[in-house]
């Protein structure tokens, strides 16, 4: 799918480049990028906007962005779609309609694909996505979406829960045997989800858990057909069930008690990716409401009224007082000099997670954990591409998607330049922010 299929080529000269692979920077350099793809980089020649002959005699078309710093557009993992309007996070607001506004609003804040983990209502997603990869739904201003479908919790048992998150008790499958694990895990197969997603969970003794032995029946069932497998879990208890289920992914950290030695090499041994999600369980801080780039997109009511909540310490943080957070970033920090395999998660669309910002902040969250910042670059751009199984984005690289997230600021010096956008390049096209910011304005307001 090429938004440029004329054969022509584009330079985009002047600015500096962060690669994505945790440790090169090019300074005044060129990208050349022909039908979306990047065919070179080289330093500027001859001062930034002085035309490039290309190769033969295609027309080449030069875009200064001289003092600007750019970087590969970031790929997302980990979120839940469709779900939050305005700052609010409600199941009434699922819709076709939202989906699609919240892949509009990823491209906005320079997100260029997403995958929705395991809350789809009525294959909502699966259609989305579908119609993305066959054309029928050809827009360049929408990310990638790749979706879990809906994933698998266990059937209440009498006097408790459902172990679902709060926001897509109706979305998720209740398990009521290893059979019929095996029987919903099939008809994901059949839908084609990029990955299965589980949750282990009950929830602090509220809900019923999911038995080891249905653990494994999904994580079997899902291998025999070719899939991954993604737990939810938070606790070390649930993160060994789900490794002895053989789960790929673990969708949070283990944070209580301490990840122990025994766990830790499991993980490594068997390259078990384990995502971050640190900003959704930050404690409640509302300084980034007041960032000018919540204010283009967002109402100033919903920001304020997410701002009392906040405050207010609801929505009731899963979470998280500064001393539990802290031992989140100790954590971190344990499994990182370990060499477990961490995987940017922002777990957007929940909480305070907002489509599009919530990516930036789990880069500050990454940062604060004791990461460089082009180190929690490289684990939002070509890390979270390798996870999704994605050669062609996630670096600024020859051969790959020119992607592109070009910033007034250089995130090296402070990690939130990253919300200091100057341009989004999709495939080599420069995105029409002004008319995307009006048409997710309206979107809010009606
Ligand atoms: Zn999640």
């Amino acid at each position: 799918m090429s938004n440029n299929p004329t054969g022509s080529t584009t330079a985009f000269t002047g600015a500096r480049v962060i690669v994505g692979d945790g440790s090169t920077v090019i300074d005044n350099a060129a990208i050349t990028v022909r039908d979306g793809i990047i065919t070179s980089i080289t330093r500027t020649p001859g001062g930034a906007a002085e035309q490039v002959q290309g190769g033969g005699s295609s027309p080449q078309t030069v875009i200064s962005f001289e003092g600007k710093t750019i970087m590969p557009a970031i790929v997302n993992p980990h979120g839940h779609i469709g779900y939050m309007r305005g700052t609010v996070c409600d199941p009434r607001c699922y819709s076709r309609r939202n989906v699609i506004d919240h892949l509009r609003r990823f491209v906005y804040h320079g997100t260029s694909t997403f995958q929705s983990l395991g809350t789809d209502w009525n294959r909502i997603e699966v259609g989305v996505r579908d119609d993305q990869r066959s054309g029928v739904l050809d827009d360049p201003n929408l990310a990638t979406l790749f979706t879990a479908g809906s994933g698998l919790v266990a059937a209440p048992e009498p006097g408790l829960a459902s172990g679902a998150p709060f926001f897509a008790v109706d979305a998720v499958h209740q398990v009521a045997d290893p059979a019929d694990a095996r029987a919903f895990v099939r008809s994901l197969a059949v839908q084609q989800v990029d990955v299965v997603k589980f949750w282990i969970d009950d929830r602090g003794g509220t809900a019923t858990k999911l038995s080891p032995e249905t653990c494994r029946a999904i994580v079997d069932e899902a291998h025999h057909h070719g899939l991954r497998a993604a737990a939810h879990i938070y606790t070390v208890d649930d993160a060994k069930i789900a490794l002895r289920a053989g789960a790929d992914i673990l969708a949070h950290m283990p944070r209580s008690p301490e990840p122990d030695p025994e766990l830790i090499e499991q993980l490594v041994d068997r390259d078990i990716a384990v995502f971050t999600s640190m900003s959704v369980q930050g404690p409640a801080r509302t300084d980034w409401l007041d960032d000018p780039l919540l204010h283009e997109t967002l109402p100033l009511a919903a920001i304020e009224d997410l701002r009392a909540r906040l405050t207010a310490r609801a929505p009731e943080p899963l979470f998280d007082t500064g001393e539990t957070y802290r031992r989140l970033q100790q954590n971190f920090a344990t499994l990182h000099q370990a060499g477990v395999r961490l995987v940017f998660s922002p777990d957007t669309g929940v909480f305070a997670q907002l489509p599009g910002i919530a990516e930036h902040r789990e880069l500050e969250a990454l940062v604060d954990a004791g990461l460089s910042p082009l180190s929690a670059v490289e684990f939002a751009t070509r890390r979270s591409a390798q996870l999704l199984g994605l050669t062609d984005r996630g670096a600024i690289d020859v051969g790959r998607r020119a992607d592109l997230l070009v910033l007034d600021a250089d995130p090296r010096d402070d990690i939130t330049n990253t919300r200091s956008i100057a341009a989004v390049i999709i495939e080599g096209r420069v995105v029409d922010r002004d008319q995307l910011r009006q048409q997710l304005q309206a979107d809010s307001d009606d």
